[in-house]
């Protein structure tokens, strides 16, 4: 007897769309930190580089860290609606994500960390709502004040402003999705990679699943073959 059957079809069809991941958190909170741990431990994802009218701070590289622009060539892309969100920032600088790259990455199933303030991930949540939405927090205001101050990046004004904005922010964690203490890196980085793995996995995310119904007898006939002991021909 020879038996025809298909195999090695996929039965679920993922969204071939990449994810779109918004990470937001106090300034000082280990958003960078975590997000290039997560780049690295997972594939076919990136992170967003964002552009600033802000000054390039210590070893930061443009085009890699941040695109770094004038004031006035930030709000010719704002007119040009070249940006996905935009917001000012620490109360005087423009920080925005620009549209063109996120969208071609996502069509080709590439996923895209946004590191943006609570501002900008708000636009975005009204644009695309099935993004993922993470806050990071620190274990206590107490380790957010020491981290600033050993990451060295930072006036004492700056530290400030930024501590100020925290307070602010800290409330706004039920506007997203999940919330990761970073207290051990290993433990936030660990927490974050499950939720972006956990959210590929979600039922709205399949696209299709395809079973075929006649498969069903083909199979029950093989099993019942392996089990008399028969050579199977397929
Ligand atoms: P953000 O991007 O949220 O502003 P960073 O990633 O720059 O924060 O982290 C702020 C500082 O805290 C950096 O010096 C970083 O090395 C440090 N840091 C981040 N996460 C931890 C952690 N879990 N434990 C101790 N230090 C940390
Ligand atoms: P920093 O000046 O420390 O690099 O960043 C300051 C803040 O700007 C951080 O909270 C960061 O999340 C936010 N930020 C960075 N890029 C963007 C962006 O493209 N859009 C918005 N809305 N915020 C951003």
């Amino acid at each position: 007897m020879l038996y025809y059957i298909k195999t090695g079809d996929d039965m679920i069809k993922e969204k071939t769309k990449g994810l779109l991941i918004v990470v937001s958190g106090p300034s000082g909170a280990g958003k960078d930190t975590i997000c290039n741990r997560v780049v690295n431990d997972i594939s076919n994802i990136k992170m967003s580089i964002s552009m600033t009218s802000r000054e390039p701070r210590g070893e930061e590289v443009n085009g890699k860290d941040y695109y770094f622009v004038s004031k006035e060539e930030f709000e010719e892309s704002i007119r040009k609606d070249e940006l996905l969100e935009y917001a000012i920032v620490h109360n005087n600088q423009y920080y925005g994500t620009p549209k063109a790259k996120i969208e071609d990455d996502l069509n080709k199933g590439i996923s895209v960390i946004l590191n943006i303030d609570i501002q900008g991930a708000l636009k975005i949540k009204e644009r695309i709502p099935e993004a993922l939405f993470i806050f990071i927090v620190p274990p206590s205001m107490e380790v957010l004040k020491e981290r600033l101050i050993a990451r060295n990046t930072e006036s004492k004004d700056k530290i400030l402003e930024r501590f100020k904005t925290a307070y602010k922010e800290i409330n706004e964690y039920k506007k997203y999705n999940y919330i990761v203490v970073n207290d051990k890196l290993n433990i936030a980085v660990d927490k974050v990679e499950a939720i972006i793995k956990a959210e590929k996995c979600r039922v709205d995310r399949i696209e299709d699943i395809y079973l075929n119904n006649k498969e069903e007898f083909i199979h029950e006939g093989l099993i019942d073959k392996k089990f008399d002991n028969e050579d199977m021909k397929i």
